[in-house]
């Protein structure tokens, strides 16, 4: 199904192991790579600046700041590698530049899940850009003051290396290794797409940084990670369109994009939660949206194959493909039996909105830990009734409404 197959990249374990594998993959076949791209070694040089200036582009309109930081700190990175880190690391000044990058680069990506996610055009923005700007001139005063003949790097004389294995002091490896470890306990816990940038950035610049001795490295790392980012936005944008953040199924606007293209066979059911005004009145919003989200998790185990979508307020909608009405009553009734036999444990009583008077005044003195039943009623019409989808749903709608009328808690 069309709205689903960018859910998969929205998977927190798919979040966490796509980049890795793609790095382990990079660090595999980067020298193929090269080899390839030998006679085109220009774009290659070119991509990072080409794809991680589209990613914050784009991340603008998709209000994904975090993720535009994330591209935006890869970009100076890259520029920063290209102008300055192309000479032998162990002339000071280049060795020097090496370090602090690798120190810096890393420490202001994984800072990226902790702050709030706002636009870099407003006050926070201005003084991220100022902290960064601070970074970035300490750094520049630092490597100004070192003698430029010293040829020896001062860095690899005091911290272990690797030898050939890498440039970078082992325990830099070992930090950016925390790192990584810490970014991607944070993606599966969290499983946000902002946390996959900043993991995504964190694994392709340490593989930068470890293999900085092989041609071309950046430049390959920093495309595939740019790819990924790109990716990243697109199903980020993709959810921002199709997917309710109440409950996590599809919306309205998945439903109508689905709708124009069905089979000759399918039966569509409206469902509606009973009394969810008063419930709303009763309890409060929050458990009122608790009970949605219940409601929704109910749809998504229906006991046959079912494309579910929220409606718009308590009103849910089920395609059911390629089968006839008569296919789908048993699973429906038994999806309304299973919802109005569910004890619904009501948490904290007592902290509700007390603004609200009304509700103040019904609710009483209840008491914390309560439980309730919800009813849903359900209408169903398939595409025998009209040719036409649209008037099918009006079918199912009046069903929904005979439902109602006969007392609710039942399908029609
Ligand atoms: P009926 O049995 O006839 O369906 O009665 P009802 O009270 O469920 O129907 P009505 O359409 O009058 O009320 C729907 C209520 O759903 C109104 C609104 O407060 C509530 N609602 C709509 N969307 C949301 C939401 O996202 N969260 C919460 N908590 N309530 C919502
Ligand atoms: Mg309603
Ligand atoms: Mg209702």
């Amino acid at each position: 199904m069309q709205t689903l197959s960018f859910s998969v990249f929205r998977n927190a374990k798919m979040r966490f192991a796509l980049p890795l594998v793609l790095a382990m993959g990079t660090f595999a076949v980067h020298g193929d790579i090269v080899a390839s791209m030998s006679h085109q070694v220009e774009v290659l040089l070119l991509l990072p600046y080409i794809l991680l200036s589209l990613v914050m582009m784009l991340c603008q309109p998709f209000n994904q700041s975090k993720t535009g930081i994330s591209a935006m700190l890869m970009l100076l990175a890259y520029y920063l590698i290209q102008q300055n880190l192309q000479a032998p690391l162990a002339q000071s000044k280049t060795g020097l530049t090496y370090i602090l990058l690798a120190i810096l680069l890393p420490l202001n990506l994984f800072q990226l899940h902790f702050i709030p996610e706002r636009r870099l055009f407003s006050r926070f923005g201005l003084i991220y850009l100022g902290i960064l700007g601070l970074q970035l001139s300490w750094g520049w005063l630092l490597i100004k003051h070192v003698e430029p003949d010293q040829t020896t790097n001062v860095w690899q004389t005091y911290f272990y290396t690797l030898g050939d294995f890498s440039p970078l002091p082992l325990i830099l490896i070992l930090m950016l290794l925390a790192l990584a470890c810490a970014s991607a306990s944070i993606i599966l816990k969290r499983n946000q797409g902002y946390d996959q940038a900043t993991f995504i950035c964190l694994l392709f610049s340490g593989l930068t940084l470890t293999q900085f001795q092989q041609p071309y490295i950046s430049s390959i790392a920093f495309t595939v990670a740019s790819g990924l980012l790109l990716l990243n936005l697109m199903s980020c944008s993709h959810e921002l369109a199709f997917i309710d953040p109440l409950t996590g199924i599809p919306g309205r606007r998945a439903m109508e994009t689905e709708l124009k293209h069905l089979g000759r066979t399918y039966t569509l059911a409206m469902l509606d939660v009973d009394h969810f005004k008063q419930f709303n009145d009763k309890y409060g919003h929050k458990t009122g949206d608790d009970v949605l989200r219940l409601v929704a998790q109910f749809l998504l185990n229906i006991n046959i194959k079912a494309d579910v979508y929220r409606y718009g307020g308590e009103e849910f909608t089920i395609l059911f493909k390629g089968r006839r009405k008569s296919q789908c009553i048993e699973a429906l009734e038994e999806l309304r039996e299973a919802i109005a036999n569910y004890p619904m444990h009501i948490r904290d009583v007592e902290s509700r909105p007390l603004d609200d008077l009304e509700g103040k005044r019904k609710r009483g003195s209840r008491r914390k830990n309560e439980t309730v039943q919800i009813t849903v009623s359900i209408g169903v019409a398939d595409s025998q009734e009209d040719s036409r989808t649209a008037n099918v749903l009006k079918v199912a709608d009046k069903a929904l409404y005979k439902a109602k009328q006969q007392g609710r808690n039942q399908v029609a």
